[in-house]
């Protein structure tokens, strides 16, 4: 089976103090050992909650660079990620290709060079409103992934893809668990007749968008959908309900 998991996209929210109250809260809280949680932290705090996180609780960067090292000012690379002893990195979040228009092109190479230097990734695609209105949902969704097969070659165990419809990050309006379950569905299917059955069968498809405790248990028990990315709510209590969610 494909074990659940959760991931919490901070973005660039939280300072040291609300950090060390959200990492004593989940050091406290009982945490279903049958779901892999990961956080994706702002790079400045990475290494502050890498020393102060629990071991059943992996991180991630949200972003990085799709080099090694060089001279590429502001950015980070895989290698100082890996060095500082982060596991994953959040690459191709919809905020990124909007806000800081990375190409399909770009968020490959990427993929490609973080999962060269050891790191996993989980992989963010997802439509607009406007494309789901003009019914091009599953193109927009099969074009993002396929970009990603060459980059990705043989590691696939080593991905994690996030399906996260435009629309509904940070509107407060969920995909339906109709809606999600239909299109994470379609696109496993896609998986196995484009990379092979095994991968199909095997990639983790996580729903992002407006996950909240209220409906975190009706998603999570779509039989394709393998997980979450939190955006909001992985600041809050209830990210621990999130995680629990299909205990
Ligand atoms: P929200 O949960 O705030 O809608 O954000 C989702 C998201 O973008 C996670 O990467």
């Amino acid at each position: 089976g494909r074990k659940f998991v959760v991931g919490g996209n901070w973005k660039m929210n939280g300072d040291k103090n609300q950090i060390f109250e959200i990492i004593s809260n989940l050091k406290e809280a009982s945490l279903d050992s049958n779901v892999e949680v990961v956080l994706g932290i702002p790079a400045i705090y990475l290494a502050y909650v890498k020393s102060i996180v629990p071991d059943n609780i992996g991180i991630a960067a949200q972003n990085c660079w799709k080099a090694e090292k060089g001279a590429f000012t502001g950015e980070i690379s895989p290698a100082m990620i890996k060095d500082i002893g982060v596991d994953w990195v959040i690459l191709g979040h919809s905020e990124r290709r909007t806000i800081f228009g990375e190409t399909d092109e770009l968020i490959a190479a990427k993929v490609d060079h973080a999962l060269e230097s050891g790191l996993k990734v989980i992989a963010c695609i997802g439509e607009t409103l406007e494309e789901r209105e003009s019914g091009i949902t599953d193109q927009v969704v099969f074009k993002q992934t396929k970009a990603l097969i060459p980059a990705i070659g043989n590691n696939w165990n080593n991905v994690v893809l996030a399906y996260e419809p435009v629309w509904a990050i940070g509107t407060g309006k969920t995909a339906t668990p109709k809606q999600a379950q239909e299109i994470h569905a379609t696109l496993r299917k896609w998986l196995s007749t484009n990379v092979s059955e095994d991968v199909a069968n095997s990639i983790r498809i996580q729903y992002g968008g407006s996950v909240t405790a209220s409906n975190a248990r009706e998603l999570g028990a779509c039989p394709d959908i393998d997980g979450f990315l939190v955006g909001g709510a992985s600041l809050k209590p209830e990210f621990v309900d999130i995680v629990n969610a299909t205990k």
